[in-house]
């Protein structure tokens, strides 16, 4: 089995409802072992659209990187993502941070994904799911993380595992 961390964003419509309903689509075609608390961070890039919700996700699966990349999308799809401003708002977005040790670069599919050390949307919800999982890519996670001003990049939790996992039965 392969050991898989996804994160998750989304900052259109109901958005909790948006990442619970991805976690249980992604139940259907893996096995979702931890999901992080929720978090929420200020737009980056493109910064005129509403604020993000964001999670990190540990999946094992026996499908290969550019399967689990077609089971992300499918995600996508299934809850109506349309793609067109680049990271412009979006109903959910699914991301693979880290498959296995591996270093992937294909055309479709770059792990570990390239901007995860910049952006402490992802950072926060990958190392607290992370403590499972031993590797130079979670310890640069971790390393990078512990740099970052959080107030300063504006992220915040806005609710916990537990309640989030009680709750969004997820
Ligand atoms: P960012 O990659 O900066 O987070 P984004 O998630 O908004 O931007 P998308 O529109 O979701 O970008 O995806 C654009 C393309 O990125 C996809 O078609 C996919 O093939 C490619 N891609 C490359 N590496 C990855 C990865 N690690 N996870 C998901 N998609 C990836
Ligand atoms: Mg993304
Ligand atoms: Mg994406």
């Amino acid at each position: 089995m392969n050991d898989v961390f996804l994160s998750i964003g989304t900052n259109i419509g109901k958005r909790e409802e948006n990442l619970k309903q991805a976690v249980q689509l992604l139940k259907k075609q893996v096995d979702v072992i931890k999901v992080s608390s929720i978090y929420e961070t200020a737009p980056v890039g493109y910064t005129d659209q509403p604020s993000f919700l964001n999670i990190a996700v540990h999946i094992k699966t026996k499908w290969n990187a550019a399967e689990t990349l077609v089971v992300c999308q499918s995600v996508e799809n299934e809850l109506g993502r349309v793609r067109d401003i680049r990271w412009g708002p979006r109903i959910i977005d699914l991301d693979i941070l880290l498959f296995n040790h591996d270093k992937i670069e294909t055309d479709s599919l770059i792990v570990p994904h390239p901007r995860m050390y910049e952006r402490a949307f992802v950072l926060v919800p990958l190392v607290e799911i992370s403590e499972s999982f031993e590797s130079g890519q979670m310890t640069q996670a971790r390393d990078t993380l512990d740099k970052l001003d959080l107030q300063q990049e504006g992220i915040t939790l806005w609710k916990k595992a537990e309640d989030f996992n009680r709750e969004g039965n997820v």
